[in-house]
C-alpha cells in the first residue's frame, strides 16, 4: 500500500481553500501552499469510455452541444513552502493540440504566480497534454527558472520522442515508484495509463495529497463505477486495477486526490458511497 498512514496525520483533513478565481483555486496545507491550475479542457468521444467487456459505456454526464463528446478538464498544480523548490506537477498541452488547452501560463497569470520561480516540474506521464507546455506557441521556454524535470523512468523515451523536447534532456531526472524526491515528496507507481506513469506523493505534515495525473478521465462516471475504462489507456485491465485500489486506500487514508483530469479544482477527497465512491472537492 504505497501510501498507509502510519502517523499522526491519519484522519486529519485539513486542506483549505485560500482564494478561487476562474481557472485558478490556491489551497493551504500547514504550511504549504497548494494551487490547481487550469491549462483548459478537451472535448472527446463518449465512446472512450467502456465496460470491462469492452461495451462502450452511455452513461456519461449530459455533455455540452454535441451528445457523443465528454469534457475533460485540463489541470495542473503547483506546490510551495518557504525555502523549499516550487514544484508544478505536469504543464498542459502548450499549443500542441487543441486550443481549448494551453493556458496554463494564463492561469499562473491569473493566480499572481511568475512562471520564472518554478524550479522543478514532476510529470506524471509524457502524454502531450502533460508535457508540451514546458513551451511557449514562440518556441521559447515558458519555465526559465527550471533546473530540474522529475519523470517516470519508464517514460523518458516517449518524452524524448517529441523533438522539439530533446533541448530539455539534460534537464531530465528519472525516477521509479518509491523514490523519495525531497523529505516531503514522493513517487508513486500508478501502472496502467502510460508507460512510466507516475503520482506524487506531498507530505504535508498535516494532510497527504496525491497527485494522481490520469487515474481517473471521466469523474462523473469513474468514482462511482471505477471499473469502466478509458480507451486512451496503454492497459486497460492494469489501469483498472490501479483505479480501484487507490481510491479504497485513499478513502481508508483520508488521502486528497488531485487529478489530472478531475473536473475543476481537481482536488479533494474521496469517501466511499454506494458500491463505488464519490469525490469531495475542496471547500
Ligand atoms: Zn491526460
Amino acid at each position: 500500500m504505497p501510501f498507509k498512514k502510519a502517523n499522526h496525520t491519519h484522519g486529519r483533513l485539513s486542506v483549505k481553500a485560500l482564494s478561487q478565481s476562474a481557472n485558478t483555486l490556491a489551497c493551504a496545507s500547514g504550511s504549504w501552499r497548494i494551487w490547481s491550475l487550469s491549462d483548459g479542457y478537451v472535448d472527446l468521444p463518449a465512446e472512450c469510455l467502456k465496460y470491462p467487456s469492452n461495451k462502450v459505456c452511455r452513461q456519461t454526464e449530459p455533455p455540452q452541444r454535441d451528445a457523443s463528446l465528454v469534457r475533460l478538464s485540463v489541470n495542473c498544480f503547483l506546490f510551495d513552502r518557504s525555502g523549499m523548490d516550487r514544484v508544478l506537477i505536469d504543464c498542459g498541452a502548450g499549443r500542441s493540440w487543441d486550443p481549448t488547452m494551453g493556458h496554463l501560463v494564463e492561469a499562473m497569470a491569473e493566480a499572481g504566480i511568475d512562471t520564472s520561480s518554478v524550479t522543478m516540474i514532476a510529470l506524471t506521464h509524457a502524454h502531450g497534454d502533460h508535457i508540451n507546455g514546458l513551451l511557449m506557441p514562440d518556441g521559447r521556454r515558458a519555465f526559465s527558472g527550471l533546473r530540474k524535470i522529475v519523470i517516470g523512468e519508464d517514460a523518458v523515451e516517449e518524452f524524448l520522442a517529441e523533438p522539439v523536447l530533446e533541448e530539455f534532456r539534460s534537464l531530465l531526472a528519472p525516477v521509479n515508484g518509491g523514490d523519495r524526491l525531497a523529505d516531503h515528496l514522493r513517487a508513486v507507481d500508478i501502472p496502467g495509463h502510460a508507460r512510466g506513469h507516475m503520482g506524487y506523493l506531498l507530505n504535508t505534515d498535516e494532510d497527504d495529497v496525491l497527485f494522481c495525473g490520469d487515474l481517473i478521465h471521466v469523474p462523473a462516471v469513474q468514482f462511482s463505477r471505477p471499473e469502466l475504462t478509458w480507451a486512451y489507456d496503454d492497459d486497460e485491465a492494469v489501469a483498472r486495477a490501479s483505479r480501484i485500489k487507490l481510491l479504497q486506500d485513499a478513502a481508508n487514508a483520508h488521502t486528497w486526490l488531485a487529478g489530472a483530469h478531475l473536473g475543476r479544482p481537481g482536488i479533494g477527497s474521496v469517501i466511499e458511497e454506494g458500491q463505488g465512491y464519490a469525490f469531495i472537492p475542496v471547500a
